[in-house]
């Protein structure tokens, strides 16, 4: 038998160790206000959570996902996708008073082939549109976030007064 031995195995495994700090379910974890803002997290329900998209592929992109860390659509409980809808309400509502868009884009990428960057935790995306944005692709490889304003957004988004 052919014996392999392959130092940059050791690279790829330490690689794939830190791929299994899902941000998702880091944030699910966050227990402590002050955390919540450094991990971006601005809502959560009993089994969901909403998460400013920390790679955005525009500014007030949004994710809502389970707690649970799962990338089977099925393994979500059918009773559990109520409280889904009421945050996916929360967020469009919440970007339209503060950010004003003129549309959105919501979905969910399943599988690395449909561009899911996180392929074992399922996420929905809320990304708000502007009219004239149409340069939407060019954009994504593009853009750079200055941290500072995912803090101050996150600020505006959870000033809500209504709630
Ligand atoms: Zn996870």
């Amino acid at each position: 038998m052919e014996k392999i031995w392959a130092p940059w195995r050791m690279e790829y495994i330490a690689e794939i160790d830190e791929e299994k700090k899902c941000f998702l379910c880091e944030a699910a974890g966050c227990d402590e206000a002050a955390r919540e803002k450094e991990l971006l997290v601005l809502w959560r329900t009993e089994h969901w959570l909403t998460v400013m998209n920390r790679w955005p592929y525009s500014n007030g992109h949004l994710l809502i996902a389970p707690k649970y860390h799962t990338s089977d659509l099925e393994a979500i409980e059918e009773n559990h996708f109520n409280e889904f809808g009421r945050l996916l309400g929360l967020c469009k509502r919440r970007l339209t008073e503060v950010m004003s868009p003129d549309g959105f884009n919501i979905g969910l990428n399943m599988g690395r082939v449909a561009g899911a960057g996180l392929e074992d935790h399922l996420h929905w995306h809320i990304v708000p549109r502007w009219n004239g944005d149409t340069n939407f692709m060019p954009v994504i490889s593009s853009t750079k976030v200055i941290p500072q304003a995912l803090h101050e957004l996150f600020d505006l988004l959870r000033a809500d007064d209504s709630s």
